[in-house]
């Protein structure tokens, strides 16, 4: 315990111990004053009790503490004194990552899988630029960056830059934060998957591009080259600490993140403000989710290519944060489609091979539009070729059906009917594949196996199908018998056709 008979504490030097002790508890005291002025929250635990702060400390065997730590069970904060034992790493932001650990676990308790400790130390980040600002402190600058004043690398520089996290480069451990999400995240040490939510947090506080803020420089990038406004730090920082306080749990990961800080958005400023958009922007920037322009979001369309004389079912997903219905219509589709102008779908079988310069328009009831204008391949199909080319997920351990008509073809099929298949999984020999027949017949294409792990099946496969007529529905189906151990993504079915 520290004691000082004056109250006059350390000296704003390393040579006096009580330095580090006065700034710990500054630290403390700000990131209190931070929670309680902007939502109320009455400590840590929100229960009024106030937590300890250990400084210059060894662990029980006397070896050092480089960094600093927040830790539950003895609801404390302990700082080490840096990498040479000379630099306590006890600067405010530091202190306000490590406290909202606390808050973290004593809320949405992020866990320790898949990308929940990565969100857990991006929300820490997030905080720690919050409780700068808050503080405003012309001693500590306050900046989007993480531990500037502590050269924890020993090279004078930040850990963590929240604008561009890739801008701190590939650290001591190996790695590089992510500035964007990829299927990858799921897993990948924290502080790098944590360069995901830091980005999303920095461009929704401040948007997108050049900008100097409080003397420092940014410069942030979005993943789909669209900008971004902004929507300031005190709102940004509110619908994360509702989203973590409220809707977040053990397991979420950025998606249920998204959904998370629209919710929380949703019940702060409604579900038709620009706030609500800029956070659902502010995801598609860091790729996580989809965007709005113009007020309306689609989902990606449905462009693989259609097949003629196969009938097509391809759904137009929109929504808008505005209000009345939605209407689509649509400009040289495939000849024989057409779409739905109240619910987006298209149908129809296409009745001739092309490429198509094909244009869809979404428009609201205030006729804001979104048009998204893309090629839409028809496949030749017919004769002694027929292909399906709609893309399937073939949902977890689960089965899937695709569809085939085969027309004018009369008699039986052939001994040697090839079967051509296109599918991506994680273990595509764990699929078990059979070919239906129009009248039922089960005809087996692929038995489960071999034990080895390979990312695609693209094989064409010879069946005797000499027993069952040719004409009619075919389908093939999918059987997914990954085993229990692997946790994998849905794979897809991407086309598979027949040659007579
Ligand atoms: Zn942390």
């Amino acid at each position: 315990m520290f004691t000082d008979s004056d109250d006059v504490w350390g000296d704003g030097t390393t040579a006096n111990p009580g330095t580090a002790a006065v700034d710990a508890a500054y630290g403390a005291q700000t990131t209190w004053d931070f929670y309680h002025d902007n939502f109320g929250r009455n400590g840590i635990a929100n229960d009024g009790r106030g937590s300890s702060s250990r400084v210059h400390y060894e662990s029980v065997q006397g070896v050092p503490l480089a960094n600093a730590n927040w830790q539950d069970g003895c609801f404390c904060m302990s700082y080490g004194d840096g990498a040479d034992g000379q630099h306590p790493v006890t600067s405010l932001d530091i202190a306000a990552h490590e406290m909202t650990h606390g808050v973290t676990s004593a809320t949405a308790g992020l866990g320790n899988s898949g990308e929940s400790p990565g969100l857990n130390e991006a929300i820490s980040d997030m905080m720690a630029a919050a409780v700068e600002f808050h503080a405003d402190n012309p001693n500590d600058v306050p900046d989007y960056t993480m531990a500037e004043l502590d050269d924890l690398h020993g090279d004078g520089k930040p850990i963590r830059y929240m604008d561009r996290p890739s801008k701190a480069g590939i650290s001591s451990v190996g790695y590089a934060p992510l500035d964007y999400w990829t299927p990858q995240a799921k897993g990948q040490e924290p502080h790098m998957v944590a360069g995901v939510g830091d980005h999303f947090f920095y461009l929704l506080a401040e948007g997108s591009g050049q900008k100097t803020i409080s003397g420092v420089d940014y410069d942030s990038p979005t993943y789909d080259g669209l900008p971004v406004a902004g929507i300031g730090l005190t709102d940004a920082a509110a619908v994360v600490y509702r989203a973590l306080t409220v809707y977040m749990t053990s397991t979420t990961d950025y998606a249920g993140a998204r959904t998370a800080t629209l919710q929380a958005a949703a019940d702060l400023y409604g579900g038709r403000s620009d706030a609500y958009e800029a956070v659902a922007n502010s995801w598609a920037a860091v790729n996580v989710g989809i965007r709005y322009v113009n007020h309306i979001a689609a989902e990606p369309l449905p462009t693989e290519p259609v097949a003629v004389g196969q009938p097509v079912s391809r759904q137009i997903t929109a929504s808008s944060s505005r209000p009345g219905p939605l209407t689509y219509s649509a400009k040289s589709l495939p000849r024989g489609l057409s779409i739905n102008h109240t619910t987006g779908l298209i149908t129809g079988r296409p009745g001739k091979a092309g490429d198509y310069n094909s244009v869809i328009i979404i428009t609201d009831a205030a006729r804001n539009t979104r048009k998204f204008s893309f090629t839409w391949t028809a496949l030749a199909s017919g004769g002694h070729f027929f292909v399906n080319p709609t893309t399937y997920v073939i949902p977890k351990w689960g089965v899937v059906e695709s569809p085939l008509v085969v027309r004018r073809k009369p008699g039986n099929a052939p001994n040697d009917l090839k079967v051509a298949i296109d599918l991506d999984h994680g273990f595509s020999n764990a699929m078990v594949i059979d070919l239906i027949a129009p009248d039922g017949t089960v005809i087996h294409v692929k038995p489960w196996g071999p034990w080895v792990l390979t990312p695609d099946l693209h094989e064409t496969y010879t069946v005797d199908a000499s027993a069952v007529p040719a004409v009619g529905t075919w389908k093939l189906r999918v059987t997914d018998g990954t085993p229990g151990i692997f946790d994998l993504d849905p794979g897809h079915l991407q086309r598979w056709s027949l040659t007579f």
